[in-house]
């Protein structure tokens, strides 16, 4: 299993970065990895990557892992839809490719069908290396792909405003209101 290759890296040397990077060994990772793997090579050499992840859990940092696009570079942009799916498109050309985990094909790998839809329950959780290797064997059959072509580019090209909030006096996005998110009470703490 040492010669896998996940997205042109090395198996285990992508074990030990997925650690580094995530805190955990990850199988949604490793699947991420997979679709990944598969829109990419779908999709071919493109100048401008782009990819969308429809779901904030675990798939994003697969992405950001394997691809130069990152949340904070805007070239990775997250829904949350609890979509174990992800599209790899060019920004320019608009044309992608969308990967997404094919349920009919679960039931051949009972490991992988449980834990995608958490019929085991957290106790029975079966240790990574055992769903990592059911994971391995199923590879590309676990998902599906077809070509799409995207409506905009979701990357936000246009300078966000932004200027003083005359409240707390920091500075934000005065396009969400004349006092900053935090003084109009949406704070997410307190001092
Ligand atoms: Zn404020």
């Amino acid at each position: 299993m040492s010669q896998a290759i996940v997205c042109g890296v090395d198996y285990e040397d992508f074990l030990i970065r997925m650690e580094e990077f995530h805190g955990a060994r990850s199988p949604g990772m490793l699947i991420g990895s997979m679709m990944l793997d598969v829109a990419l090579k779908k999709l071919g050499p493109v100048p401008f990557l782009n990819v969308v992840c429809e779901t904030i859990v675990c798939l994003p940092d697969a992405v950001q892992l394997l691809t130069p696009c990152t949340i904070g570079n805007g070239f990775l942009q997250v829904l949350d839809w609890g979509k174990f799916a992800l599209t790899t498109y060019d920004r320019k050309a608009l044309s992608g490719v969308r990967a997404w985990i094919n349920h009919d094909r679960l039931a051949n790998y009972t490991l992988v069908q449980e834990w995608f839809q958490r019929t085991g329950g957290p106790r029975e959780k079966p240790p990574f290396e055992q769903l990592a290797k059911e994971i391995l064997t199923a590879r590309s059959q676990l998902i599906s792909h077809v070509p799409v072509r995207l409506y905009r580019e979701l990357k936000n090209s246009k300078p966000i405003p932004t200027g003083l909030c005359p409240q707390c006096g920091e500075s934000y996005r005065i396009d969400l209101g004349a006092i900053c998110p935090a003084c109009q009470g949406d704070s997410y703490y307190q001092y």
